[in-house]
């Protein structure tokens, strides 16, 4: 199978969709099967970032033991879908060494670092933490470019290190946008002229100075956007284990339906409200460079999808009902008489020191109410917060957000929306713009909620 004719599409394979050496052989058929030349973007095989994390907590706490195990056992998972692959042909050596290497090479940095930990933020273990991290990636990249070769596909493996360039802010990689365009056009677009297909692992990066830098959780989604910006792909296909984004979670609502397609600033929405089904910054990235995005199932290739479209649809309606639980959410009231004035200044002051996003805010005359996705940091934030202000904090709420494009033009739609909620006690609520609508609500009381929502607004529907 040749390519290097027609347009650059970017598939990017998400953990589970080159979870196994079957799941890779059909990754690597997708990929011989695009229409079009193909850019291949890959995250770590499911579940081996959650373990790699676990492994450096281990390494952290000086559990020798603990790490040395579990990277022997990621390293024997990598080689065991290899030796399926390959069932031990010529492939396999190459392949193997590689893989061993990249471990070696992990190993040699875990037991150094543990010989002399240094200490503070940006000190040797949060360097050798985005290694540690990124190895899912190394891994991965060497599994299926192994299966498309195998495939008959010319791939070639492409350190994404050399591609996506970036800063090294507060621990995370923040991508530098024009550069990393620069540096993938320069190393990938020759090769997609001569019909290779390359390979690149997501989620990582590296900083000017050869650091590597991780881009977050979910972080491979962005790579995809970002190289799909660059070569000016027109769509990047985001394959992964379901068929698209619903208009809310099936799982708790059985009417939820597939959306064939959607608006960005939809999809920016329902990524940051829960829908777990793309990264917010991916989907952001591509808006901005008019790059669509085409959720797909791997497991299901034959359907379409849902397409995140850059145009907006015409006229107003409700898209989705969105969920997320283990939200805290944080009541501060100013001290009477005491620094009234600049006192909403002061409290973001605090959070901003303690690098904390703030998801929801809700502001009356005596109090202001927001919420946090995390636990971490949450003492000291409360702790520091009390020194301006009385403090409540609450736990276990969810927030459930209506998301659509031009809900405040439609009148009757808040009405609906009450109506709906009318016996159920909510403890914010946040509409910062016409997109969407969230509701603080405790969360086991989130999945009836949503199924009503969705009732009212979407099954019974009366937009059009
Ligand atoms: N492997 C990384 C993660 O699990 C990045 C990604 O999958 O997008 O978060
Ligand atoms: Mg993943």
């Amino acid at each position: 199978m040749t390519h290097g004719s027609g347009q650059v599409r970017v598939y990017k394979f998400g953990g589970t969709s080159v979870g196994s050496a079957e799941r890779m052989r059909g990754a690597a058929r997708l990929v011989a099967g695009c229409p079009g030349t193909p850019v291949v973007v890959v995250s770590a095989v499911a579940g081996v970032t959650d373990r790699l994390e676990a492994l450096r907590t281990l390494a952290e706490k000086g559990n020798e033991e603990g790490w040395r195990g579990e990277l022997e056992a990621i390293r024997a998972l990598h080689l065991e879908i290899l030796a399926d692959l390959t069932g031990e042909g010529s492939d396999a050596s190459e392949a193997g060494a590689r893989i061993e290497e990249q471990v070696g090479e992990i190993r040699t940095r875990l037991e150094r670092v543990q010989d002399d930990p240094g200490e503070g933020s940006g000190g040797p273990w949060e360097t050798v933490g985005h290694q540690v991290a990124a190895l899912g990636e190394d891994l991965s990249t060497i599994l299926l470019e192994t299966a498309l070769r195998q495939e008959g596909v010319g791939a070639l493996r492409i350190d994404a290190r050399e591609v996506v360039r970036t800063d090294w802010q507060n621990g995370r990689g923040i991508p530098r946008d024009e550069e990393t365009y620069r540096r993938a056009r320069a190393a990938l677009t020759p090769l997609v002229e001569a019909g290779t297909v390359p390979v690149l692992q997501g989620y990582i990066g590296a900083t000017e100075d050869g650091r590597t830098t991780t881009l977050g959780r979910g972080g491979s989604d962005f790579t995809a956007a970002m190289v799909g910006a660059a070569l000016g792909a027109p769509e990047v296909t985001i394959w992964t284990d379901v068929d698209g984004i619903h208009t809310s979670d099936p799982r708790i609502v059985p009417g939820a339906r597939l959306l064939p397609e959607l608006g960005f600033e939809e999809a920016v929405e329902l990524a940051y409200f829960g829908a777990r089904v793309i990264h917010p910054a991916a989907a952001k990235h591509a808006a901005a460079r008019n790059v669509s995005l085409r959720i797909r199932n791997s497991f299901a290739p034959d359907r379409e999808g849902t397409l995140i479209r850059a145009d907006r649809r015409e006229g107003p309606s409700v898209a989705a009902i969105a969920h997320r639980g283990g939200v805290v959410l944080i009541k501060v009231r100013s001290r009477p008489l005491f620094m009234a004035h600049g006192f909403l200044a002061r409290v973001f002051e605090v959070l901003s020191r303690h690098h904390v996003p703030v998801d929801l805010v809700a502001t009356s005359h005596t109090s202001t109410g927001f919420t946090l996705d995390r636990e971490e940091e949450l003492d000291a934030v409360v702790g520091d917060l009390q020194e301006l202000a009385e403090v409540t904090v609450r736990r276990g709420m969810a927030t459930v957000t209506v998301v659509g494009s031009g809900l405040l033009g439609r009148p009757g739609t808040t009405g609906r929306i009450f109506r709906v909620l009318e016996d159920r006690s909510v403890h914010l609520i946040s509409q910062a713009s016409d997109m969407s609508v969230s509701f603080l609500v405790d969360e086991d009381e989130a999945p009836e909620a949503v199924r009503r929502l969705h009732e009212e607004l979407i099954e019974q529907g009366g937009w059009e």
